[in-house]
């Protein structure tokens, strides 16, 4: 949407231990120097959000979640809840497509995790897309339908406004194939228009929707400059300091 700042996240998923994740924080804040014009978020190993969220400079940069909870507290066995990291991180993953296909995450999850992000005060980012072959067979439309508005029911019109949607193609994510910016732009348009049915055009239009899916330095202009997308959600790529430094500096020239 004009007038926000791009959001590049950077997801690191099960890679970098504490020292690597805090020394990699580091210099990206060197790297990206002047680029207070890109909003840039990472979402580390669990572990380090604690000592990450100490050491970012949150002018800078912001943290996320990749995963957590949606209950608050109790016994649940290994898990993190959205209470606990509230405070730590400014942003939650929600449905990312490697919860729901390796993990079988279901939609009434996402439903509860959007919900507990939002009373603890973090953005969820509810990632949304379909496999190659929803794709194949023209389900796309239903399966962003359901996985949309399945992780929305509960949501009021006001509490939209704090929440991002990540579309990314399931067949796009780490297997280094490229969504043309033609179905890129065809699918950010059913999101809006689906949100449009929800909360009505203005929110819709106000939402702030992300792509993901094997973005790289040399793509990411592609996709930043795609009408509609306000930023890139960046797995393999965030895990080389030159590579995503170069995706957020691409973010800085988009918006000049
Ligand atoms: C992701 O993890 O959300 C992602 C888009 O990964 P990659 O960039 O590696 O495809």
């Amino acid at each position: 949407m004009a007038g926000h700042k791009k959001l590049i996240i950077g997801n690191w998923k099960m890679n970098l231990g504490v020292h690597d994740a805090s020394v990699y924080l580091h210099k990206l804040d060197v790297a990206i120097q002047g680029h207070r014009d890109v909003e840039v978020v990472v979402a580390p190993t669990a572990l380090a959000v604690q000592p990450l969220s100490l050491q970012v400079n949150r002018h800078k940069m912001k943290l996320a979640a990749q995963n957590f909870y949606w209950r608050d507290f109790g016994a649940f066995t290994g898990e993190v809840s959205a209470t606990q990291l509230r405070g730590l991180v400014n942003y939650g993953l929600v449905g990312h497509s490697e919860r729901r296909h390796v993990f079988g995450e279901k939609i009434k999850d996402s439903r509860e995790k959007v919900q507990a992000a939002l009373r603890n005060q973090i953005t969820p980012v509810l990632c949304i897309g379909e496999t190659e072959h929803e794709r194949a067979s023209g389900e796309m439309r239903d399966v962003l339908h359901d996985q949309l508005v399945g992780g929305l029911a509960n949501i009021t019109s006001e509490e939209i406004n704090d929440i991002v949607i990540a579309y990314e193609p399931v067949w796009a994510i780490g297997t280094g194939r490229n969504a043309s910016p033609h179905d890129v732009e065809a699918a950010v348009l059913t999101i809006r228009s689906q949100i449009a049915h929800l909360f009505g055009k203005e929110k819709a239009a106000a939402v702030r929707i992300l792509y993901g899916g094997s973005v790289t330095a040399d793509s990411a202009s592609d996709y930043l400059r795609i009408k509609g997308i306000d930023g890139l959600l960046v797995g393999g790529a965030s895990l080389k300091l030159h590579e995503f430094s170069e995706i957020i500096k691409k973010a800085h020239v988009v918006v000049q």
